[in-house]
């Protein structure tokens, strides 16, 4: 049917000319070629999902575009020796790989030109099981990222005798760099002490890599892992963490009946918006309600069925609202809550339960312990949440909060909803916003249901940095990587143990605050007072943190930070004072194992370097299979532009250790090929294969790939992504299997002979090894018993849904905040200030004032690592720089188009 050759292409393109589908405005290359989706033109497909077929990925012809406008090959016929005027045809090689431009990693396809070897353009993959084809403005973008001309071609050093950020550099090689940034982390680690543990500090930056760095670290026995989630995201995952001990939401938007919307963050601004805005629409047209609760009139805002602009930080109160109103108008769905709750627990705690009652939240302490004592308890606690409270507090109108009841008693349980940036991240005490909203959802038992809202690790794959089978000493998903055992005060400060995440904000503070570290010197604990090495990876706290002249002031110290380097695709502020840049790649140009909640399945995608695969299948070889990308990227033109995952092997076997004596080597050193480095091959063969058992069976029994050498790894090199598990409902009721001899829960194997089961709450116990999270009795809980039924349950220590967060109130000594809860009146907020939002009305007395918050934006610089895309810097910048409510701006005097003067205040410090 298609045809071999190019010439024999030509030839059959001359003769079909004439033929019927010129009438369609298509070429196609036979008579039997009938309908547009079967041509190999595509200019003008038929409908927008159209995709060439995956057989046809590694030769495809497609009429060149431009020369498609001269008037087609109706008029010009193909181009060819005999016609050197007709349309120009290109020969495609499609390479899989995924979008690194944020985090939701759709499937993206580079389209090789074959006779050029480079990437024409960037388009979907229609395997992905999460973007289905389609990529926002950002993943298009990638083309002109990776052809950018002033992007960063070959490492380059500080110039010998000048000063950091004096801008004085030279080139260098990778060897250079490796060898003097080895000998520098061999010199520090090779003392041994607990301090050199501390000394080396790597930044994570984006995109996401599902463990790779993190496992890097773990072998080279550091407790060095920083990352900015602190600053972005801590408050949307503090709630989720509080309830089951996951990290996130994962909504089944595209069966819900309610998309309910917490800003517009996961459809037009945010994460994975891509992706769940297409969820969000297919579930629109099935007739689900949109809300949108953003004190901007977002494009979501704009569209949504009911849009709820609360004062920014007051949202819990609504949340808390739905919750009275649920409770009190009986419409809880009481067997999920009787099931899933933690309420036994609750009603164990009488110390507790009698707080409640100091505090004015309940009458009296339950008068028994039984379920419905517990609803009427928890109608109690929620009444003062009344429609005038709560407008009031929100300044949402009442009709607005009476619809949003409707809707959501209406959706029933298939509510889909996600907490994260926003105003979890935008408000002190943000966090308590989710860790309200979920008890909504879950008083409707819209928790694992179709249509409903679920937490994110049933649904996501982390196996990047568990190909330790490939190697020589970590064993099959690392299980022999020494314990790091030490905690870096830097990373982690002690003045903040419920931190959520690493409060990386603070580096250049607490390494230069002498006051601090000998505060905790005195109390014993061995604070750094500088990093032996620095690693801002695809990271610029110059530019994004808000003291960036902090950072600048550590950073030209080279006493503070002796040696330091950036693996960073463009320039940035902080790569201008750092000693060396060394230049990685973006989506097309590195490996990274990527997946992330967005649906109700376990989806990977992977990122993959495109020319080095359009080449290696094109027949060349890399001379030295470890370094097969950066010498691919050589080959194709971009430059000495590596990867991450080459590099970190390499660094790890040959520069870090090596002669072998601190171990480290054996760790990355190839298990098949003993005497040179892991290579990537073998790394996800490994990672894939030993831990996804479907997309190995598959994989492994392909007559394709089934005598490869690295068949698991070829398959996903082949297809750029993979659905382990589709349609996961109701996780947490996994059965726990059981035989004569133990239990068997989320895969790992228990003798029963030390399995316990607590008679009271059900929660089912093993053995705990190593650092396990510990249930009371010091064993780590693996399942829970619910009438006579063992289930997995949830990740949290009771395995249930804790609204009552019991180590909250006891071990840490917060109660006030160990149930979802918002300040009911002004002593409240006095005395629980920590979730009293910063831009909360009672700091705004003034005339005339408002709280300030960011525009929406296309974000096209998230993470900075977009920097360097001027086409996307031009379709963001055409937005109005204030939006205002026109009733404001009547009120004002304000008229499209004035200039402004915005006076800025920090309500809490008054600082302008
Ligand atoms: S949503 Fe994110 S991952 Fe998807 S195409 Fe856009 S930038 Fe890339």
């Amino acid at each position: 049917m298609y045809l071999d050759s190019r010439r024999s292409f030509l030839k059959g393109a001359a003769f079909t000319v004439a033929g019927a589908a010129i009438a369609k405005g298509v070429f196609t290359t036979d008579a039997v070629a009938g309908s547009i989706s079967e041509s190999k033109f595509t200019n003008t497909p038929d409908s927008l999902s159209f995709y060439p077929p995956l057989d046809q990925w590694e030769d495809f012809k497609e009429l060149d575009g431009a020369d498609w406008k001269r008037g087609g090959i109706g008029r010009h016929g193909v181009e060819s020796e005999d016609n050197p005027d007709g349309i120009k045809v290109n020969d495609f090689m499609i390479v899989p790989t995924a979008c690194s431009n944020c985090e939701a990693s759709c499937g993206l396809t580079a389209w090789v030109d074959k006779k050029t070897f480079t990437v024409k353009k960037y388009m979907g993959n229609p395997l992905h099981p999460g973007s289905r084809g389609r990529n926002c403005a950002k993943g298009y973008a990638t083309q002109s990222q990776m052809y950018d001309p002033d992007r960063l071609a070959f490492p380059i050093k500080r110039a010998p005798g000048s000063k950091r950020g004096e801008g004085k550099w030279v080139r260098t090689t990778w060897d250079e760099a490796m060898s003097t940034i080895g000998k520098k982390m061999n010199d520090t680690l090779k003392t041994g002490d607990e301090l050199s543990r501390k000394s080396i500090m790597f930044h994570v930056g984006r995109p996401n890599e599902n463990g790779f760095t993190g496992n890097v670290w773990r072998t080279f026995k550091q407790d060095c892992f920083n990352s900015h989630t602190n600053i972005c995201s801590s408050g949307g995952r503090t709630p989720t963490i509080q309830w089951v001990n996951d990290d996130r939401t994962s909504p089944d938007w595209a069966n819900a009946k309610l998309v309910f919307l917490n800003s517009s963050h996961a459809a037009d601004a945010g994460h994975y918006f891509q992706q769940s805005a297409g969820f969000i629409a297919d579930a629109r047209k099935k007739g689900a309600k949109l809300v949108v609760m953003d004190p901007r009139l977002s494009n979501s805002a704009g569209i949504a069925d009911l849009w709820i602009a609360a004062w920014p930080g007051t949202e819990p109160a609504i949340y808390l609202h739905l919750v009275n109103r649920i409770l009190n108008e009986d419409k809880v769905d009481k067997k999920f809550v009787k099931k899933w709750f933690n309420w036994e627990v609750m009603m164990n705690n009488q110390k507790y339960l009698q707080f409640m009652v100091d505090k004015g939240y309940i009458s009296k302490v339950p008068k028994d312990r039984s379920f419905d004592s517990y609803l009427n308890m928890l109608k109690e606690l929620y009444s003062p949440y009344t429609l005038d409270f709560t407008v009031k507090e929100t300044h949402v109108p009442a009709y607005k909060l009476e619809e949003l009841y409707d809707m959501f008693i209406w959706a029933g349980d298939a509510i889909s909803s996600y907490f994260w940036r926003a105003a979890a991240a935008g408000n002190r005490g943000g966090w308590m916003s989710g860790r309200t909203g979920y008890l909504a959802i879950a008083l409707r038992g819209a928790i694992g249901t179709v249509g409903g809202t679920f937490f994110h690790h049933w649904h996501v794959i982390s196996v990047a940095g568990k190909g330790g089978s490939a190697t020589v000493g970590q064993g099959k998903r690392g299980k022999d990587i020494p314990k790091v055992g030490v905690w870096n005060e830097l990373s982690w400060p002690p003045e903040w143990p419920l931190s959520t995440y690493e409060m990386s904000f603070l580096l250049p503070h607490l390494l230069t605050d002498v006051e601090w570290q000998e505060k905790w010197k005195k109390r014993g604990l061995n604070v750094p007072q500088k990093l032996s090495v620095w690693i801002p990876r695809m990271y610029n706290p110059v530019w994004i943190n808000p003291d960036g002249f902090r950072w600048l002031e550590v950073l030209k110290d080279e006493k503070k930070m002796e040696l330091t380097f950036n693996l960073s695709p463009v320039w940035s502020e902080t790569n201008w004072h750092v000693d060396y840049v060394l230049p990685v790649g973006l989506a097309g140009e590195r490996h990274d194992q990527h997946s992330e909640a967005t649906m109700p399945a376990r989806w990977t995608s992977f990122r993959q370097p495109v020319m080095r695969v359009a080449l290696e299948k094109s027949g060349w070889k890399a001379s030295n299979p470890n370094r097969a990308t950066l010498e691919a990227h050589i080959k194709a033109g971009l430059g000495e532009v590596w990867e991450e995952n080459e590099f970190w092997f390499e660094m790890g076997f040959r520069y870090v250790d090596p002669d072998g004596s601190l171990g480290i080597r054996k760790m990355w050193e190839s298990k098949r090929h003993p005497g040179r480095a892991v290579t990537i091959p073998e790394w996800y063969d490994a990672a894939f294969g030993d831990n996804l058992p479907n997309l190995k069976k598959t994989a492994t029994t392909d007559t394709r790939y089934r005598n490869a050498e690295y068949p698991v790894y070829e398959y996903m090199r082949d297809h750029g992504a993979w659905m382990e598990e589709n349609n996961i409902y109701h996780a947490q009721e996994r059965e726990i299997k059981e035989d004569e001899h133990s239990l068997v829960s989320h895969g790992h194997r228990y003798d029963k002979h030390h399995v316990e089961i607590d008679k009271t709450t059900g929660v089912i116990t093993a053995e705990a090894h190593g650092d396990a999270w510990k249930y009371k009795d010091g064993k780590k809980p693996i399942g829970i018993e619910v009438d006579g039924k063992k289930m997995e349950g949830f990740a949290s220590l009771d395995k249930k849904m804790d609204f009552f967060s019991e180590w909250m109130a006891d071990e840490w000594k917060w109660p006030e905040y160990a149930i979802p809860f918002y300040p009911r009146n002004e002593k409240e907020k006095e005395e629980m200030v920590h979730i009293v939002s910063h831009v909360n009305h009672k700091y705004m007395k003034e005339e005339n004032s408002y709280a300030l918050n960011t525009v929406f934006r296309l974000p096209y610089n998230i993470h900075t690592r977009s920097a360097n895309s001027k086409h996307l810097m031009e379709i963001s910048q055409n937005h109005d720089p204030v939006w205002i409510n026109t009733d404001d701006a009547k009120r004002q005097g304000f008229k499209r188009g004035d200039a402004i003067r915005v006076r800025i205040v920090d309500s809490v410090s008054g600082l302008e």
